[in-house]
This record gives structure tokens, sequence and C-alpha cells, in this order.
């Protein structure tokens, strides 16, 4: 592959065209030996996906999840500052109270997530979100596979965000870590 294509068209329509037709057959050739290459390289470094996958990184980060404590209950607080620190407002969040029994035995009012959504078809996956979730209880996992014919589709709610799935080893220990902030969802 000593020759480059030509830079120059010449005048003669005829040698001209054979130039194409040189330039052409040249830039394929390369194009299919870069190919060619690459599909007899080992190890691969593709896969024909969905059929097969290759591992991904640990530090993915794709499909939000919210936590919940051992009887299910969602451990968010409703405190808003995952909404306030997304810079694609792609999160919702409204609150209600509800009444736990603490382990004391006492009764008390609590903020909950009465709605919680997030846009994915928004979300840069920064992270921020989660990181500033005073509770630690907002994550994102490795599920990067989501495709809906609806781009609608693609907000999640709190029911998406809580899903019963079994919880990763990283999510348990994301959970082991998370912890009710001091006055959690006292009055007021
Ligand atoms: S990952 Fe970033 S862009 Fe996505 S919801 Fe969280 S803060 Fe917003
Ligand atoms: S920052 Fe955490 S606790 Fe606060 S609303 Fe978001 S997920 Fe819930």
């Amino acid at each position: 592959m000593a020759h480059v294509p030509p830079t120059r068209v010449s005048d003669n329509p005829i040698i001209a065209f054979f130039q194409y037709v040189w330039s052409a057959a040249y830039t394929t050739a390369k194009g299919l030996r870069v190919t060619g290459y690459n599909a007899m390289r080992r190890p691969r470094v593709t896969v024909c996906y969905p059929l097969e996958q290759l591992d991904i990184s640990p530090r993915t980060r794709a499909r939000h999840r919210l936590l919940t404590d051992e009887q299910g209950e969602p451990l968010c607080i409703a405190c808003g500052q995952c909404q306030r620190t997304c810079p694609d407002h792609c999160v919702v969040v409204t609150r209600k109270k509800v009444t736990v029994t603490t382990p004391e035995g006492e009764e008390k009012q609590v903020n909950r997530p009465d709605t919680f959504t997030i846009d994915l078809a928004r979300c840069m996956y920064c992270n921020l979100c989660a990181e500033a979730c005073p509770v630690n209880c907002l994550h994102l996992t490795r599920e990067f596979s989501y495709i809906e014919g609806d781009v609608r589709a693609l907000t999640i709610d709190l029911d998406g965000l809580l899903r019963p799935e079994p919880l990763s080893e990283y999510e348990l220990r994301q959970r082991e870590t998370a912890q009710l902030a001091p006055g959690d969802g006292e009055e007021g």
C-alpha cells in the first residue's frame, strides 16, 4: 500500500476518472485492512451485543435506585437535596408525613417521599444527586440496558426506584452505610 490517493485531479476527464476509481479502491482496501485486522485480533475487544456481553466496569453509573430498610420501607427522607443538586433538573421529589414506631416504641412523624421521579432521558449520570443525599440512600446502579420506544417511559417513578430485585453486593454495602440523619423527619 505504498500508493496514496491523488491529491490533485487531472484536467483530463479520462485520467480524472481513473484517478477517482483508484482513490475509491485504495480507500476501500485500506478500510478493509483495518477491519480485517481487528476481526482477527485476539483477545477481541468487541462482542456481538446483546447476545454476548462484556463485563462492565464496577465504576459504571447507570439507572438509579433508592435503598430501603430491612422492612422494605424507603430510607429516603424526602429532603429534596438530590432535586436541588441535579444540574439537569431531572429529579422531582414530593414529600408526605408518615407515622413510624421507633425502636424505643415511640411513635413519631417522619418525612417520606410521596412521589419521586427521575428522567433518565435527561440524566447525564454525573452522580451528584447520590453524593448530595444526606442518608446515602440514592445511588446509581450498573443497569445500563433500558430501551423504550417512548421517551416518556424513561422517567422512572418511586416504584421503579424501589424495585424489589435482589441487591448487588455493592448495593448491600451501600445500605450498610446508609443511615437516618439526626432528627430525620421531625415535625417542621
Ligand atoms: S446523575 Fe446527575 S444528572 Fe442524573 S439525576 Fe443525578 S444529579 Fe441529575
Ligand atoms: S437527597 Fe436522598 S433523602 Fe433527600 S430526597 Fe434525595 S434521595 Fe431522598
